[in-house]
């Protein structure tokens, strides 16, 4: 059965062997019933026209772990292909052109570079065609020859004897790596390759608003494709060190703002930094640590070009470690006017829940 087989010729083939392999008709082989378990998986799977497709390309690899339990198969495929006497072919197996590898670069950023964009140059290993043969291999003034052991045909047939008639099997050929040419004359620079492995600088322009994740591909910067295919691509991978004060997510941005406990109590007008500078901003009277402001778009530029984030700073409120006479002298003014307990002061709500037990 040739590989075009219709559909007619395929139910043809699986009623004639289904008839031979059929339980009823074989009480007790074994042999037969599994055979007869295989065709049908095996119909199953030319009777698909996607199914089938893959088996024309690829063999039993194609379909083989696709559906499962599909190995020990090749048989009853074989049985199948060779009830019209004819061997199954596949398409020539020639090599023709292939892309080459993309490669991948890590590039660490500092936390302003990846907000505000910047340019970098970056140094890649690459895969290039060979200059001084074009990427053909071949020594200058000489040429290439037609593969003695595929006959420039790139494939090897094998042909495989089976109960039910001959089935032809191609494989690539070893000798020429399914080219159909061999290099006598082997171009010095590359050694026959047609490739030769460079160091190369790129300038990479870093947009606004990258963070640790994104990815910059650069077309055609990867290595050289093979037998005239296109080159691969350069993926870039971006790192973002920390920063010290700011903190990032998404576009947002966040930071911790130190305030004295006068400023809180009383309200004042404090410096924020930001991304684009200091920035004046009232903290009203009364704030209590752990509060959080909003500056509306004062974060990170949206990576593709529109909108914001937003910036946010929570203000700690830091009590003084160390206090002059005077301070203290104030403080405890203050706590006398407040009904606060302090050291060497009036007793206070912990003392007098002690009294109280005692
Ligand atoms: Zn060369
Ligand atoms: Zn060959």
């Amino acid at each position: 059965m040739s590989k075009d087989a219709t559909e007619e010729e395929l139910k043809k083939a699986y009623r004639t062997l289904a008839k031979k392999y059929h339980p009823d008709l074989n009480p007790g082989d074994e042999e037969a019933e599994q055979k007869f378990k295989e065709l049908n998986e095996a119909y199953e799977v030319l009777s698909d026209p996607e199914k089938r497709a893959k088996y024309d390309r690829f063999g039993h690899a194609g379909v083989e772990g696709q559906t499962g339990g599909f190995t020990g198969f090749s048989d009853i495929f074989d049985d199948i292909f060779d009830i019209f006497g004819g061997g199954f072919s596949s398409q020539t197996r020639r090599a023709g052109p292939r892309k080459g590898a993309d490669i991948r670069h890590n590039l660490n950023l500092s936390f302003e570079e990846a907000v505000f964009g910047v340019e970098k140059e970056i140094q890649i290993r690459k895969v290039d065609e060979c200059s001084v043969c074009s990427g053909s291999g071949v020594k200058p003034g000489s040429s290439k020859t037609t593969c003695p052991k595929c006959g420039g045909t790139g494939e090897i047939k094998y042909a495989q004897n089976t109960a039910f008639g001959q089935f032809v099997r191609v494989a690539t050929c070893d000798e020429c790596g399914g080219t159909g040419e061999i290099i006598k004359d082997k171009c010095t620079t590359c050694g026959g390759t047609g490739k030769v492995k460079n160091s190369k600088k790129i300038k990479v322009k870093v947009p606004a608003g990258v963070n640790t994740g994104s990815i910059i591909s650069i077309k055609g910067e990867g290595d050289a494709g093979e037998r005239g295919g296109p080159s691969g691509d350069l993926y870039i991978y971006i790192n973002v060190r920390e920063h010290d004060i700011f903190r990032r997510e998404g576009n947002d941005i966040h930071c911790d703002i130190p305030i004295s406990f006068v400023q809180a109590a009383l309200g004042s007008e404090i410096e924020v930094p930001t991304l684009e500078g200091p920035i004046k901003y009232d903290i009203p009277e009364g704030t209590q640590t752990g509060t959080v402001f909003k500056l509306k778009n004062k974060g990170v530029q949206n990576v593709r070009g529109y909108g914001k984030g937003d910036f946010y700073f929570k203000v700690e409120v830091e009590v003084p470690k160390k206090l002059t006479e005077k301070q203290k002298e104030i403080l405890i003014e203050f706590a006398k006017e407040s009904g606060d307990s302090y050291k060497g002061g009036k007793k206070g709500f912990f003392d007098k829940m002690k009294d109280a037990f005692n």
